[in-house]
């Protein structure tokens, strides 16, 4: 007998098998009968579940519905958190003992636990149930034709070198890490290879730290890909349903999946809060399949990544330049002595005020960013008061979205910022000054990235980058002598 007519067959007797024959059976033999020829799952519950990890009792979908697929074998199911042999969380594989709280619980009426790591995702304790789509993902019926390019920009010979790199990484299952300085257009170069990856039925995963970088690079991926569905994800977007074959999603995302991606790709991979957070790291572990490769992006490699990346034999791809080939902006240093006792007797430092005042005259778009919310907040208004479209953002900021836009619209001169704005957003021709460049939170790295805003655009290759301080630090140091290097490579 031929294929065909077996899957004719196949298809006929799972149209006319009646239903009611299989319900009535309950061992689980009867119950994988049911599933294969007596119910057809929507679409819609497939592709929402495929690869995710996600709350019994909290689903997009009407909770009868879940129960009947339940029922029906095609979910697996987990306690959130597991007790045997020791506590762990099967969302985020936290294990640490401190960082679970454990209480009576009126639901269960036992000693419960839950894990207060990924708590930010809602809470849930070890009475609690999560549960994961069964069947593999429809990634045979992905076709070739289904995935479009619409990209018709052109790369330079570093970033063509990159994207070959990668491509030939990916294709042997490799990891890569692409260290690739502020503006060389890192994006682009990922176009191609993902091209790659969908064109052969993978699912792929562009996972960042950063909200403001998913914000920025979807619509750039949208364009680029226009015919599959691609999915944001972050801290309060919304759920959609179908299946997407392209995610762009926050590291904390990735709590949600589990075993989904063929291909994982962490961009601005040294940025806070991934760094220093092992449980974001093991996600990322978590998400993708088992032996599926993960690509890292950064301007700023840590030293652990670089050493990981010679030891266990990555993929590595390195440009100096940017795409425009102009050199990096040196960042000046210039003594603010006493900023903050300035600030908090209602005054701007003078030459603070100056580098602002030339700004203004100059119709140059600026961001000053602050080391603490706090100075920010007391410095506004001082600064509003010689111009009244300068704003502040920081990270609690609902509307810093728009406030950026506006910035990159002209219809605001100016803004303050913290370290939130250091990467991942590009304004023309843009002027930039650190308050407190001498503050701990600006590291090297942080300094290396906001020194990265300027230049960026081809009309505008250079600019200003001065970092006002109280005192020289060796993180300031350590930036300007990582820049000069860049600037030196051939
Ligand atoms: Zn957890
Ligand atoms: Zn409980």
């Amino acid at each position: 007998m031929s294929t065909t007519t077996i899957s004719i067959i196949k298809k006929h007797y799972r149209l006319f098998r009646p239903i009611s024959t299989s319900k009535s059976t309950a061992s689980s033999s009867s119950q994988k009968h049911t599933r294969y020829y007596g119910f057809i799952p929507e679409p819609a519950i497939k592709n929402f579940f495929t690869g995710r990890i996600w709350s019994r009792m909290n689903t997009p979908y009407p909770q009868s519905k879940i129960e009947t697929y339940i029922k029906r074998g095609y979910f697996d199911i987990t306690p959130a958190v597991i007790t045997e042999p020791k506590l762990k969380c099967r969302r985020c594989l936290n294990e640490q003992r401190p960082k679970f709280i454990s209480f009576h619980c009126a639901k269960c009426q036992k000693t419960c636990h839950y894990c207060r790591h990924c708590i930010t995702m809602g809470r849930m304790c070890s009475c609690d149930e999560l549960i994961m789509w069964k069947k593999e993902q429809p990634r045979s019926r992905m076709q070739k034709s289904q995935v479009d390019f619409t990209w018709t920009g052109k790369l330079t010979v570093h970033q063509q070198k990159a994207a070959d790199e990668l491509l030939t990484s990916l294709k042997q299952n490799r990891n890569h890490l692409i260290h690739a300085v502020c503006g060389a257009g890192k994006t682009e170069i990922l176009f191609a290879p993902i091209y790659a990856s969908l064109k052969a039925g993978k699912r792929v995963c562009v996972a960042t730290p950063r909200t403001d970088v998913v914000l920025e690079l979807y619509p750039r991926f949208q364009q680029v890909f226009q015919q599959i569905t691609i999915h944001a994800l972050y801290g309060g977007a919304q759920n959609d349903t179908q299946f997407a074959q392209l995610i762009l999603a926050t590291t904390h995302q990735l709590y949600r999946f589990e075993n989904a991606f063929d291909v994982m790709i962490v961009d601005e991979a040294d940025a806070f809060p991934y760094t220093y957070d092992e449980a974001l790291q093991r996600a990322v572990m978590k998400a993708r399949k088992a032996k599926a490769p993960i690509a890292f992006v950064t301007a700023t490699p840590s030293t652990k990544l670089l050493i990981q990346q010679r030891n266990e034999k990555w993929g590595y791809s390195f440009i100096a330049r940017r795409f425009h080939g102009q050199l990096l902006p040196v960042p000046r240093y210039q003594a603010l002595w006493n900023y903050e006792k300035v600030f908090y007797k209602e005054k701007i430092p003078q030459k603070l005020k100056n580098w602002v005042e030339q700004r203004l005259q100059n119709q140059q778009p600026f961001l000053i960013f602050f080391p603490t919310i706090e100075l920010m907040e007391q410095a506004t208004p001082l600064f509003q008061h010689i111009e009244p479209t300068i704003e502040s953002v920081h990270s609690e900021d609902p509307d810093r979205k728009e406030k950026v836009m506006q910035l990159r619209n002209e219809e605001r001169k100016g803004l303050l910022t913290t370290t939130i704005l250091e990467r991942g957003i590009t304004i023309k021709n843009v002027q930039v000054a650190v308050v407190g460049a001498d503050n701990p939170v600006f590291t090297s790295s942080a300094l290396i990235q906001i020194s990265g805003r300027v230049g960026r655009n081809m009309h505008y290759p250079s600019g200003d980058i001065v970092f006002f301080h109280h005192g020289i630090t060796m993180e300031m140091d350590q930036a300007r002598k990582k820049i000069l290097e860049m600037n030196y490579y051939e």
